[in-house]
């Protein structure tokens, strides 16, 4: 086995990162409109909005509005008023933002994942997690996990739709414990 040391590491996760964000410029896109868009796919409906985006990427809200303001004009994401607050706006991809994410040039790490022995991918998979979670948690930033392995996730609910968020109080069909949360709190 090769010898290894946590600053390697490091390294290696700078130089893939690198070459994801050098991948990131196509379809006339920049490497965060590519993040925005699939923050956008795959966020639950209650972290649809230009608050949650920034927090997820740990950007200013300037570059934040700028980049949803690119998306909308290219008409990539719409926005709407939130019925339930109408001081807020909520976000969705558009039928064409959907569309171009079948060209997301995250797709070549995708296939290059999935060349890797089985239990390859699921080490990287711990182990990456604990590591993003471990520098997550020193900035003071969510984790944006899945809502399923949320501790206020309740598992077939009487009034759930089969499931339900015991914080905010509402209905979660099937898919939306699949999805990412804002205001996911690790179990
Ligand atoms: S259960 Fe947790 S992750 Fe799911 S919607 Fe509620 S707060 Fe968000």
């Amino acid at each position: 086995m090769n010898s290894y040391s946590p600053k390697h590491i490091a390294a290696l996760i700078e130089r893939v990162g690198r070459l994801l964000s050098t991948e990131a410029h196509a379809e006339g896109l920049l490497p965060v409109q590519w993040e925005t868009l699939r923050y956008l796919h795959k966020a639950n409906r209650f972290s649809r909005t230009a608050a949650a985006v920034t927090a997820y990427l740990g950007l200013t809200k300037g570059t934040v509005s700028q980049t949803l303001n690119a998306l909308e004009s290219r008409g990539l994401v719409a926005k709407r008023i939130d019925p339930k607050d109408r001081r807020s706006k909520r976000l969705s991809l558009s039928a064409k933002g959907k569309r171009l994410l079948r060209k997301d040039p995250l797709g070549v790490t995708v296939t290059a994942v999935n060349a890797l022995e089985h239990s390859a991918q699921q080490a990287l998979d711990e182990s990456l997690g604990a590591l993003l979670a471990s520098r997550l948690t020193g900035q003071g930033r969510q984790p944006f996990g899945q809502c399923r392995d949320c501790q206020y996730f309740a598992d077939q609910h009487d009034d759930g739709g089969p499931h339900y968020c015991q914080l905010l109080q509402e209905k979660l069909a099937s898919k939306d414990a699949e999805a990412i949360c804002y205001e996911q709190l690790p179990k």
